[in-house]
């Protein structure tokens, strides 16, 4: 099976994301929990959530990912901008909870000048306060691509913040191809050594969903601005790779292009060729 789909606007509700979804080609997709530049959550529609459920159904869909507002930050040093990241997700896991068993993504935190050792505590500090022995949602650190002061965007950084987190069955990581890519990490040239030093640093395991997107800028710039597929420093043949790599293609993808439906949509159904050409190519080889 492959899973694919996009980041959609969670203005109109679950059912309404289903149903785009499923008009775009999708069989997932990627939402806010909330407002990016905050205020309160919608409250969710149980009536709402219970559609969704059921075109989900219908159309096999794969697992959801939720996306925490970007500007949260867990290893904030001013105590009142971590205590409302600490309130967004504490909030966010709880309403999870309505659509359960799917994925919680959010970027882990930007140190501003405290260092890494003490935004990695922070970090895990916080998920240890909010994360629960009964939550069925798991909680994924993005990789980042290491602008400004951002934790995550080495392979390390990860690793350490989930090797302070108790809950270790809960939470996992999202690869970002642009964030990683503006990050140092040769996705394009070398895409078998950087899933070696994943594997080795964090352990494939925990790699649970990826966020395909190419990239604005070259390759270690630590700028983080998405580009479509094929227009970017990451072009088709590796994205190509991407999706059908042995070690990544049962993972879910979710695309954070610049696009609208129509743009998506075509990004979606080339991705299906691509994909279905490679199954193609292996069974003729056999
Ligand atoms: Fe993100
Ligand atoms: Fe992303
Ligand atoms: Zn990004």
């Amino acid at each position: 099976m492959f899973y694919i789909g996009c980041h959609l606007s969670a203005a109109k509700g679950f059912a309404a994301m289903g149903e785009t979804a499923a008009a775009i080609g999708a069989n997932t997709f990627q939402f806010f929990t909330r407002n990016p530049r905050g205020g309160a959550a919608k409250k969710i529609d149980q009536n709402d959530v219970n559609r969704f459920i059921k075109l989900a159904g219908e159309n096999q869909f794969g697992v959801l990912l939720a996306h925490a507002p970007y500007t949260l930050n867990a290893a904030a040093k001013n105590p009142e901008v971590r205590r409302f990241a600490f309130e967004a997700m504490a909030d966010d896991l709880k309403r999870m909870e309505f659509i359960p068993h799917n994925y919680y993504n959010f970027h882990p935190g930007s140190h501003v000048g405290q260092g890494i050792r003490i935004g990695i505590k922070k970090i895990a500090a916080l998920l240890n306060e909010i994360m629960t022995e009964d939550q069925t949602t798991t909680v994924l650190l993005e990789t980042m691509s290491g602008k400004g002061s951002e934790i995550g965007s080495r392979f390390e950084e990860l690793r350490d913040i989930i090797d302070h987190v108790r809950l270790k069955d809960k939470i996992g990581v999202c690869l970002d191809t642009c964030h990683v890519y503006d990050a140092g990490y040769d996705i394009v040239n070398d895409l078998e050594k950087v899933l070696d030093d994943f594997d080795r640093i964090i352990g494939l395991d925990k790699l649970k969903a990826v966020h395909l997107n190419d990239s604005k800028n070259p390759f270690a710039s630590h700028k983080d601005r998405h580009e479509k597929l094929g227009q970017g420093a990451l072009g088709i043949p590796a994205i190509a790779r991407i999706i059908n790599n042995p070690r990544l293609r049962a993972l879910p993808f979710y695309l954070e292009t610049p696009n609208e439906s129509d743009g998506y949509a075509a990004e979606i159904a080339l991705l299906k060729k691509l994909r279905t050409e490679n199954e193609s190519k292996k069974k003729a080889d056999l």
